[in-house]
């Protein structure tokens, strides 16, 4: 029998059919030869050159992979979800761009836009010529979008919006916002060109997460569309929620590959390093923790292939996604710190990707739904009690 590969322990990709396996390598590949050389230097300064990547991401087809029609590839599930991961193994910043690109702001437009929405915006956003962005979170509404103060007034047939937005990724570098905000029917989407007078989307500074990715603020002040910019049915808190839940099934693969890396970075290292006459991979207490190591990638690898068949087949709840996110992020966040421990000092520097890794998961984390939120929801699907309020 054969021994178990270091890097697929428990040969989960085995699962994969040989299209999503095709999918792997083709992003894989560009991860390590376009993305990984430079990642570092990206988040160091806290620039990414987003419109270059953009057109790349699209020619590599990832950008709205899952949707069907309108220059999108239309994949499984299971394939997005292994691109997700795949892209994470590099950076959560390149993950969530692709995410906010295709599993919120195309999502939106292609599931509650209108015919001509879906026709203006979403080949060009397929080919990554069009960027977009998805403000749901305000200054001071989180956790409870329901509480956001933007609003949408009518002035004859016009809309206008006044607010703010906040932490909204790619919200400098967009082409098009979607846009959900308070009108007197209940919460409603907008599709807002980001050159209608009146948005204006500085950039947040001073980020210790997620540094490869860009995050702004939206201010939309007067900013007057026509009755058309609004998605046409949905009403209420249903029409973001459906987008998050795609971006968070992202996620919970996605953050497979974080921990896949750092958990890789700690076995090459350790097996190189000595100290007292021998390599720390040696070292009883250095294999528990590579061991806790395999045991959570592996077990965080097979949930997120699970959930990814559970969408293939039109079986997936909400809340499997909620079990997915919380477990997932956990266990990367904890093999991230276990691997910074292993490398010792430097561990904490940017020439190993173990730290940055962690700093990410922090806002990996907290975004698309705290841990608590996830954690209240599954509560409520196994007692039948809400308890967020
Ligand atoms: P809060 O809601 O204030 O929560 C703070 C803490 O209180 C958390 O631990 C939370 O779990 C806890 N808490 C809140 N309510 C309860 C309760 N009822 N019971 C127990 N605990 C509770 N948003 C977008 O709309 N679009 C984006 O593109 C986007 N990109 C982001 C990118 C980055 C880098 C970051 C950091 C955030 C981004 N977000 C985006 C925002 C993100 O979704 C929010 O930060 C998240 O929803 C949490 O909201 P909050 O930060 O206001 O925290």
């Amino acid at each position: 029998t054969l021994s178990p590969d270091h890097e697929d322990f428990l040969d989960v990709d085995a699962e994969l059919a040989e299209q999503e396996r095709d999918i792997r390598d083709a992003v894989r590949e560009f991860a390590k030869d376009r993305l990984a050389p430079h990642v570092g230097d990206w988040f160091e300064h806290g620039r990414l050159p987003a419109r270059e990547l953009a057109v790349e991401f699209g020619k590599l087809g990832v950008f709205g992979m899952h949707l069907d029609g309108y220059g999108c590839a239309g994949t499984t599930a299971t394939a997005y979800a292994v691109a997700c991961r795949e892209l994470e193994a590099v950076d959560s910043g390149l993950r969530s761009f692709v995410s906010v690109q295709g599993s919120l702001a195309m999502k939106a437009i292609h599931r509650w836009g209108s015919e001509d929405h879906r026709a203006e915006w979403l080949p060009r956003m397929a080919a990554g010529e069009a960027i977009g962005c998805f403000g749901l979170t305000e200054p001071d509404a989180g956790s409870d979008p329901g509480s956001m103060r933007t609003r949408a007034r009518r002035d004859g047939t016009d809309w206008i919006l006044d607010g703010t937005k906040m932490w909204i990724t790619n919200g400098s570098v967009a082409d098009v916002a979607v846009v959900w905000a308070q009108t007197g029917d209940g919460v409603r989407g907008f599709v807002v060109p980001t050159d209608t007078p009146g948005f204006s989307a500085p950039e947040i500074e001073h980020k210790l997460s997620l540094r490869a990715s860009v995050t702004s603020e939206l201010v939309l002040d007067g900013v007057r569309l026509p009755d058309s910019a609004a998605f046409p049915e949905v009403r209420g808190l249903r029409g973001p929620l459906t987008c998050l839940n795609e971006a968070r099934f992202g996620i919970l693969a996605g953050v497979v590959g974080a921990a896949r890396t750092c958990y890789l970075a700690a076995r090459d290292y350790t097996l190189v390093r000595e100290q007292f006459g021998r390599p720390l991979a040696a070292f009883q207490l250095t294999q528990r923790k590579l061991a806790d190591m395999v045991v959570e990638v592996n077990r965080a690898s097979l949930l997120a292939l699970q959930v990814s068949r559970l969408s293939d087949t039109g079986r997936l709840h909400h809340n499997h996604v909620s079990v997915g996110k919380l477990a997932n992020v956990r266990a990367a966040l904890d093999v991230a710190r276990s691997a910074r421990t292993l490398l010792g000092a430097n561990g904490i520097s940017l020439e190993y990707p173990v730290m940055r890794h962690m700093a990410n998961l922090e806002t990996v984390l907290t975004y698309e739904g705290t841990e608590e939120m996830h954690a209240l929801s599954i509560g409520q699907a196994v007692t039948g009690i809400p308890a967020f309020r």
